[in-house]
């Protein structure tokens, strides 16, 4: 019997475009804290997408999906750094 994995595809776009979009934004903090608040709204506002899938055979797909949701992911995590930005979740700001 294989190892199957429940996963939601959304979370895996979402890190990895995270990095340009905050690039693009200058002024927010890139903590550990900021980055998993970002990507908590901006992962609340996409939909999510799962699959049930074999361990390791989700490249295809997500590169799929990546291409549908581009500009989506992009908008959730821009609308998430700027609520950061606003209301951080401790008191200094790193940058
Ligand atoms: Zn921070």
């Amino acid at each position: 019997m294989n190892v199957l994995e429940l996963k939601n595809y959304m979370e895996d776009l979402v890190m990895q475009q995270m990095d340009a979009v905050i690039a693009a934004n200058h002024g927010v903090c890139t903590c550990e804290q900021c980055r998993h608040d970002i990507a908590a709204m901006a992962l609340t506002i996409l939909p999510a997408r799962y699959v049930v899938t074999p361990r390791g055979e989700t490249y295809t797909r997500i590169k799929a999906l990546e291409q549908q949701f581009s500009v989506d992911i992009m908008m959730a995590l821009t609308e998430g750094i700027n609520t950061v930005k606003k209301y951080p979740h401790h008191k200094e700001t790193g940058v």
